[in-house]
């Protein structure tokens, strides 16, 4: 991409509003634009990280047989009021709204009640069993506080799988296959180390669901670690679960920290409530089991950009960042080869932001840094002196000249 066809400016400012640092950050660096508290719409660069985090986490959900469908926003109320989920005493993050005949709407900030809607059009016997289905998709919720940034959206992206199964057990294995799958995308996300399965309040037919809580500062959570690090509780769910567990509370660290994702066993207590059942074997009509598995996308941008980050601005992950390389040509026969190895770069995959805009080279090293692109380089006549390129890591914060010659493989080895 050429910078000057890309929209986007950087501003030296946040707007004077923005408390958060992840949203200041993504703001200034051009990846979000603020519409109000807890409201951003999201750049050519800013899609283009979130379509990345949701390849990783496709590839994942793919790879424990999920498949991909995509629900509506908006919502009947009938069907949430079948589990009393209508109710903004029972549920109070609603945005309602109404057709021009009157009749109530909802706009949909979780789906569970939707996707057992359609499943029981679908789902009628053992031999359709299991399935588990999953989306990306736009959440409203009417949140009462919104100062986290993109942390904490009025509107968010979200994955949110369900599976269905016929006995419990089928279920536990299952759920305990998505336990493995969210620890790979973490690991792939680059916030592995970071991030803990923890303990966490359940619902009607389990005392706890599990939350994934990366440790960030700006996190609104706070959890309970053991010295190994291999027990993680939230705060919320400490005395039950220290108790449950047999460990002394007092032995547990508290750490501060953000839920990038929430898995839910909900046994048969939603399909009795709406009647969603199948015919086993003997021709039997039983209830399903049911487990939900959501994941914050947006939100774990934004905890990226809090965590991975420095005075300069951001600093993406290779396998996240929306560019690989910024390019920045000095002079007029750095231009010219700058022109060619864009082109060749291209054509290898590598993804490039040219910044070819007719600034000084410290405007667009100072964009590069702040956007976070991993690698920038400069090509310049002087460089060109013994047929080089500088290649400057913004992680490693290092650079290096670099042969022409040599330059294409050193850069995917360094990407991949
Ligand atoms: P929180 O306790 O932070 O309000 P939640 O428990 O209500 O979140 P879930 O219903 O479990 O959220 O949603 C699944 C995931 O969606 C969460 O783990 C989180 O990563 C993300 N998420 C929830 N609310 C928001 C929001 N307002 N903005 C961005 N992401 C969110
Ligand atoms: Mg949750």
């Amino acid at each position: 991409m050429r910078r000057s066809k890309l929209f986007v400016k950087t501003l030296k400012d946040a707007p004077a509003d923005e408390v958060s640092k992840n949203a200041q950050l993504l703001i200034r660096a051009g990846f979000v634009h603020k519409v109000m508290a807890g409201v951003y719409a999201y750049t050519p660069l800013g899609i283009r990280v979130i379509e990345k985090i949701k390849q990783i986490v496709r590839e994942e959900m793919d790879a424990v047989g999920g498949t991909e469908l995509i629900m509506t926003a908006l919502q009947r109320p009938e069907i949430w009021k079948e589990t009393g989920r209508w109710d903004d005493r029972a549920v109070d993050v609603w945005f309602k709204t109404a057709l021009k005949d009157g009749k109530p709407l909802g706009l949909a900030w979780s789906h569970e009640e939707a996707i057992i809607e359609m499943l029981k059009n679908h789902i009628t016997s053992y031999k359709d069993l299991p399935q588990s289905m999953y989306q990306f998709q736009t959440k409203f919720r009417n949140e009462l506080r919104s100062k986290s940034g993109i942390m904490r959206g009025r509107e968010f992206v979200m994955k949110d799988m369900y599976s269905v199964h016929a006995t419990e057990e089928d279920c536990d294995k299952y759920y305990q296959k998505v336990i493995e799958a969210y620890n790979r995308i973490f690991d792939r996300l680059g916030v592995g180390d970071q991030t803990f399965v923890t303990f966490a309040s359940g619902g009607a037919f389990t005392k706890f669901s599990h939350e994934f809580q990366t440790i960030c500062a700006a996190g609104e959570d706070t959890l309970y670690v053991n010295e190994d690090q291999t027990v993680a509780v939230n705060e919320e769910v400490l005395d039950d679960a220290s108790a449950e567990l047999g460990i002394d509370k007092s032995s547990l660290q508290p750490v501060v920290s953000a839920e990038v994702g929430n898995i839910f066993k909900f046994g048969t207590e939603k399909s009795e409530k709406m009647n969603f059942v199948y015919t086993d074997k003997d021709g039997a009509q039983k209830p399903l089991y049911l487990a939900s598995y959501g994941i914050g996308v947006t939100r774990i941008m934004g905890v990226i950009a809090e965590i991975s980050s420095d005075d300069k601005g951001l600093i993406w992950p290779s396998n996240i960042a929306p560019y690989h390389i910024y390019l920045v040509p000095i002079g007029e026969k750095g231009t010219k080869v700058a022109d060619e190895l864009y082109e060749k770069l291209n054509s290898e995959g590598v993804e490039v932001l040219y910044d070819d805009r007719d600034e000084r080279p410290g405007i667009k090293f100072a964009d590069a840094e702040l956007m976070g692109i991993p690698y920038r380089l400069v090509v310049s006549d002087r460089t060109l002196e013994d047929d080089s390129v500088e290649l400057y890591n913004r992680q490693a914060d290092k650079a290096e000249n670099v042969k022409i010659t040599e330059l294409v493989q050193k850069i995917k080895t360094a990407i991949a």
